[in-house]
């Protein structure tokens, strides 16, 4: 889970680079960074890495200059939550500076720092990331290109990348099953590239496409090269992303993603009927759902639930439950006006460990709601992600150890359903399913795609 950009900017890239990281926010908050490259004299590269929430300190913006940049969000699914981990990494190599921005988790790290560091290299993180970097300059080919897509053939997981080059070429890949985004721009004759298109609104850049699955792109300011250097693989995209990951506006694997969740709450309202007053999301990720489900309900949609705008901290991560229920009661109010004397259905993206709707369920009926229904926008969570989304471990996932009338009682909810596994997929266009799909849906069923 991190957000990832590459521009070129008419004067300096940063300064699409740190809006566009803003609106990338969502995708991480652990830390974040920026490296742009300047030309051959002086300096060449600058970098800024920080802890926490992007800025735009007018020192960073002036320092880190130069007409080309990448940049990074970061929530941490390898290594530990400290500076050292946060991205761009920046390494020396014999192609000169070389700079990489990652979203996605590999899962044969460990193998391959294993042998680097018995074979005498240094690691400056515990990021997954870095391996890249000693892949690359350890590679026997004779071109950057070929080097980078040499190290790439030799991890396994998931990965969209930018990287900046010496020179200040930018290079896009995405995997070859296309787990996480990748979109390309242009703004001003530039070519832009980022994990989601909503960035393109908040710089005024126009959407060219999105980088397929496999494919890698070298980009300088006005010239595009595409070449599809993998083996080809049946395609994985996250359906995670669709359901809660990616910000509603964003367009993703040729999906509208407000538009998959909308058509999501459709067929669970046909699947999962209930006798009710009104329909009430869970703001914000249960939303596009909420619509959907009181336009085939007929029910009525009202916001029982408001989440208070000064509440910004993941309450997921926090370490203990008696935290996380802290968070989450600090992060909705019920609104009794709405709720007292009614039967509500809550419409929320997933149940996760449950501490959400547990507390959510005792709240609404201390507001007076006399039937607390929920209807979940997923399947069952039941297995953790490998592929770059932020869950804890199987044991943890309420899913992996009740069934669903055990959930209903250990959240004590008059009524408890999720979608189908089958509706979910139709919602995101798949009405072939299970025959052919291009997602990967581990997380509720267990299938990775690739150990
Ligand atoms: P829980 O309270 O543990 O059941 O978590 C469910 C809530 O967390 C849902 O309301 C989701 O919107 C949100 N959520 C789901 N997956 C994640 C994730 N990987 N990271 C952060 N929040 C998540």
């Amino acid at each position: 889970m991190c957000g990832i950009i590459g521009a070129f900017g008419v004067k300096n890239a940063v300064e699409l680079v740190i809006p566009g990281l803003t609106s990338l926010q969502h995708r991480g908050q652990e830390s974040w960074g920026v490296l742009s490259y300047e030309g051959k004299d002086g300096e060449r590269f600058h970098s800024h890495r920080a802890r926490g929430f992007v800025g735009s300190e007018a020192e960073t913006l002036s320092r880190v200059k130069g007409p080309v940049a990448i940049g990074h969000v970061r929530y941490g699914t390898s290594g530990g939550n400290n500076l050292r981990n946060a991205q761009p990494f920046f390494g020396e190599t014999r192609f000169g500076g070389i700079g990489i921005a990652h979203n996605g988790n590999l899962i044969n790290t460990e193998e391959i720092r294993d042998f680097h560091l018995q074979s005498g290299s240094i690691y400056q993180s515990t990021s997954d990331t870095e391996v890249f970097l000693h892949l690359l300059s350890q590679s026997k080919k004779e071109t950057l290109r070929e080097c980078l897509a040499d190290s790439l053939q030799k991890v396994k997981g998931s990965f969209s990348l930018v990287v900046l080059t010496e020179g200040g070429t930018l290079i896009g890949v995405r995997d070859p099953r296309g787990f996480r985004p990748l979109s390309l721009a242009k703004k001003d004759g530039c070519y832009l590239l980022a994990s989601e298109t909503c960035v393109w609104n908040e710089i005024g850049a126009e959407f060219v496409r999105e980088i397929e699955p496999g494919e890698m792109v070298v980009v300088t300011p006005h010239s595009l090269e595409s070449s599809f250097p993998f083996k080809k693989e049946k395609h994985a995209n996250c359906i995670f992303e669709q359901i809660y990951f990616a910000r509603p506006d964003s367009l993703i694997d040729d999906l509208l993603v407000s538009s998959s969740r909308y058509r999501i709450g459709k067929i669970l309202a046909k699947e999962a009927p209930v006798e009710a007053d009104f329909v009430s999301p869970v703001p914000e990720s249960g939303v596009a759902s909420a619509e959907g489900f009181a336009k085939v309900s007929g029910l009525r949609l009202k916001r029982g639930l408001i989440r208070k705008r000064s509440y910004n901290a993941r309450t997921f991560i926090q370490p203990s439950e008696a935290l996380r229920e802290d968070g989450a009661r600090r992060k909705y109010c019920p609104d009794p006006g709405i709720l007292s004397g009614k039967r509500v259905v809550f419409v929320d993206d997933s149940i996760v460990r449950g501490t959400t709707f547990r507390l959510l369920v005792e709240m609404a009926r201390e507001a007076g709601a006399t039937e607390v229904h929920l209807r979940i926008a997923s399947p069952p969570f039941s297995h953790h992600c490998i592929y770059g989304i932020d869950t804890p471990s199987d044991e943890e996932l309420l899913a992996s150890k009740m069934d669903i009338e055990e959930i209903r009682k250990y959240l004590n909810a008059d009524s408890l359903a999720f979608i189908s596994l089958e509706g979910l997929h139709r919602a995101v266009g798949e009405n072939n399913f299970p025959e052919c799909s291009h997602f990967c849906n581990a997380c509720f069923t267990g299938k990775y795609p690739v150990l």
